[in-house]
């Protein structure tokens, strides 16, 4: 249907002080806030991810929920951007979801999601001659967008190119003082030879460029895939004492779980989410 105020010209005419003139129409703001959520690239599966839809049960959840929104709120002043790193499940793909479409719908601002795994990938076919994109048909809008998301930094098993390509990335955005919302399952710590670290994953130089243009936020929620939606506070409490992927059973353990453990969470949502009694393994069922 065309827009009654315009017949879908987008400009219509106004009468200040006698004066005729015309100005863009309401319909034309809606319809550029609609071609840049579209091409923002967020994944259907991310529709309902939204700030007002973010489930924070626990305190580390509550505390990224409230910088995720006054991020927003601040948008496009902000010198820093966010960095959401926690273990599997506590919702750091859901803020910075939810942070890209605020930071749309309010302020006009033209933002990406990307996967970090997707971006690579795509960078390295473009490697392959058959793909006519070039590197930086790829890489520009990611560098150039007002904001980015860069969902799960360190999924990528690392190596020389990846640490290349992803330092350029954080550099030039930084450089450009463009903010970037990421997310990582990757722990925090100096030991460089731990496969588990942002050091290890990233190289030092990068993993110090983040400290410089980002906040981070931990966020140490229970996993909703674990205990289910609206769990109890005794269920919440049990699972922190019993699963080894709950973050204080994690940190005894030394960190994320592995293989092994993702195949034990997969038996573990089979059953009733309350029943979390652990068979076993090294994180130990003692609380
Ligand atoms: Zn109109």
């Amino acid at each position: 249907m065309a827009c009654p105020l315009c017949n879908d010209t987008r400009w219509r005419s106004v009468v200040a002080d006698g004066v005729e003139r015309v100005v863009r129409c309401d319909c034309w703001r809606a319809a550029v806030l609609e071609r840049l959520m579209a091409e923002a690239r967020i994944p259907s599966r991310y529709a309902r991810c939204e700030l007002s839809t973010f489930e924070h049960d626990m305190d580390s959840q509550r505390e990224a929920h409230r910088r995720a929104a006054a991020f927003v709120e601040s948008f496009p002043v902000v010198d820093r951007g966010l960095l959401l790193y926690g273990p599997h499940g506590v919702g750091k793909t859901h803020l910075a979801v939810g942070i890209l479409k605020a930071a749309i719908r309010a302020k006009g601002a033209r933002g990406y999601f990307f996967e970090t795994r997707e971006l690579l990938r795509l960078v390295r076919d473009t490697y392959n001659r058959s793909v006519e994109e070039t590197e930086m048909d790829v890489l520009a809008p990611v560098l150039q967008a007002d904001l980015l998301v860069l969902d799960d930094l360190g999924a990528e098993r690392t190596s020389e190119w990846v640490q290349e390509t992803l330092g350029l990335v954080v550099n030039t955005r930084y450089n450009a003082r463009r903010p970037t919302i990421f997310t990582s399952n990757l722990v925090d710590s100096p030991d460089s030879t731990d496969p588990r670290t942002f050091i290890f994953q990233l190289g030092a130089r990068t993993r110090s460029r983040l400290a410089e243009m980002c906040d981070w936020v931990e966020i140490r929620g229970v996993d909703v895939r674990e205990v289910g939606p609206h769990a109890s506070p005794d269920t919440i409490q049990r699972w922190q004492k019993q699963s080894p992927a709950s973050p204080d059973n994690l940190r005894r353990a030394g960190g994320l779980p592995g293989k092994g453990k993702a195949m034990a969470r997969a038996r573990l949502r089979d059953q009733p989410p309350v029943e979390l009694a652990w068979p076993g393994g090294r994180a130990g069922t003692k609380g």
